[in-house]
C-alpha cells in the first residue's frame, strides 16, 4: 500500500468514527483525535473534510487543518495553563497556529 492509500484509508476510517494514528506517515488524523480523543470533530465536519480531500479542494483542506490545529493548541493551553488563558492569549494561540501551519509541509 502506498502512502497516499494509507492516508485515504485513515480518513475513511476517521469519518466512520475510528481515529487511527497513521503508522506509515506517523501522522495524526486531521483533528488529532487518534492521540487526543476529546478533540474528535463532529461527524458532519469530518465528512466535509473528507469531501474536500477527495475533491483536492486544497483551500478548504488547509482552512480546516488550521481550524483543527487551533483547537488542539487551545486544548493544550487550557489543559496546561488554565490560569493564564485569557482573551489576549487566545488570539496569540491562533496566531501561533497560523505560524505553525505556514511552516508545516502541507500536501
Ligand atoms: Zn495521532
Amino acid at each position: 500500500m502506498n502512502i497516499k492509500d494509507t492516508v485515504n484509508q485513515q480518513i475513511k476510517k476517521w469519518v466512520e468514527g475510528e481515529s487511527i494514528h497513521n503508522p506509515v506517515t506517523d501522522e495524526c488524523t486531521p483533528d488529532y483525535s487518534c492521540c487526543k480523543p476529546n478533540l474528535q470533530a463532529e461527524k458532519s465536519v469530518r465528512m466535509r473534510y473528507a469531501k474536500a480531500w477527495e475533491e483536492k479542494d486544497n483551500g478548504t483542506v488547509d482552512k480546516m487543518l488550521e481550524m483543527f490545529l487551533a483547537e488542539a493548541i487551545n486544548d493544550f493551553c487550557k489543559t496546561n495553563f488554565p490560569e493564564n488563558l485569557e482573551l489576549g492569549e487566545i488570539a496569540f494561540v491562533e496566531l501561533t497556529a497560523q505560524e505553525a501551519l505556514n511552516k508545516k509541509d502541507l500536501h
